[in-house]
């Protein structure tokens, strides 16, 4: 048994401040990753400050885009009317992953910071895992790789970011709010989480205490042109295999503009700028659907077990664009 000290934030500055001076202190909202990660053993904060009565929990839709509470539930995001028809990717996305009764309590800041589900990260009884013990080697390079991933990744860690959420987020543009210890600020989404090189055990760049308070999402009127497809080994409440998050502006027959990310098969939800700059100017069509996927993949680094994941997330990729396309053609 280990003693846990436990407190409820009654403003974000004080929780801020509250855990900015106990360096084993973590905020706790939804607790749908983090106490399964404290059941696991691989998490084992001394103090927890419970967030869930901060005011932060709105969604509005306003004319320069999207807001979302940090404490807002996926359920009610998914579901929220201006998402449905503004940013039908977001809400595609969150349904897509978890199930009914996690979708009710994760929020959005947890959904943006849960940690990968790689086996030999949550299983405490696998020694080698660079994320969990800095320096002590990668169990999945040589060992069950399957689900890892093929873009991103180091010599000290393949494990990919297991967020849907995140990945129709990073193809949108969001922006990450934080208060922390020295003040407010903002981060684009795309700069947010980090991709593992020498450092596996650094996620993201937030630091100590620093509490994220919303999401914002800019406004795109052709946003309304999108989708989520997620591949995965069985219909529901499973992790991604591969997925494609997309969002297309066609006029007169040629792509405007077009926003992509692919989802597990990253180290971190995966910004496809090399798909999107083959895709705009272009017709389209299958042959250029075929093309920007070649081009995203190009930079894949396959292991022997997860090569299956090149082609997967291409075709994922290539049917995602046909059926934004197939919605017709953007105002
Ligand atoms: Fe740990 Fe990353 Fe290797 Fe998994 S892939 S064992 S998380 S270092």
């Amino acid at each position: 048994m280990k003693p846990i000290a436990f407190g409820r934030a009654r403003t974000a500055a004080s929780a801020v401040q509250t855990i900015a001076v106990r360096p084993n202190a973590m905020f706790v909202a939804g607790g749908t990753s983090l106490v399964d990660l404290m059941k696991e053993g691989v998490e084992l904060p001394e103090a927890l400050i419970d967030v869930n009565g901060l005011p932060l929990s709105a969604i509005e839709a306003r004319a320069d885009g999207l807001h979302l509470g940090a404490l807002a539930t996926n359920a009610d995001v998914a579901r929220h009317p201006a998402v449905v028809a503004r940013f039908p990717v977001l809400a595609e996305a969150l349904l897509s992953g978890a199930s009914a009764q996690l979708r009710n309590m994760a929020t959005v800041g947890g959904n943006l910071l849960q940690r990968t589900r790689c086996p030999y990260f949550r299983d405490v009884g696998f020694e080698r895992c660079n994320k969990r013990a800095p320096g002590s080697g990668c169990g999945a390079i040589e060992g069950h790789h399957r689900n890892h991933a093929i873009l991103g990744a180091s010599d000290r860690c393949i494990a990919t970011h297991p967020s849907d959420m995140a990945v129709a987020l990073v193809a949108l543009d969001a922006v990450v709010h934080v208060l922390g210890p020295h003040g407010e600020r903002q981060i684009p989404l795309t700069a947010f989480h980090l991709a593992p090189g020498d450092r596996p055990d650094r996620e993201h760049v937030l630091g100590h205490g620093e509490l994220i308070t919303a999401v914002t999402v800019p406004a795109a009127p052709w946003a309304a042109r999108s989708h989520y497809l997620k591949v995965r080994d069985r219909a529901s409440y499973e992790f991604a295999l591969a997925s494609a998050a997309v969002a297309l502006e066609v006029e007169a027959g040629v792509i405007r503009q077009a926003r992509i990310a692919l989802g597990g098969v990253g180290t971190v939800p995966w910004r496809a700028y090399a798909a999107e700059a083959a895709l705009v100017g272009q017709p389209p069509t299958e042959a250029t659907f075929d093309e920007a996927a070649r081009m995203e993949l190009a930079q894949a680094r396959p292991l022997a077990q997860n090569a299956f994941k090149v082609t997967l997330a291409a075709r994922a990729l290539v049917k995602a664009l046909e059926a934004v396309a197939a919605k017709g053609v953007s105002a």
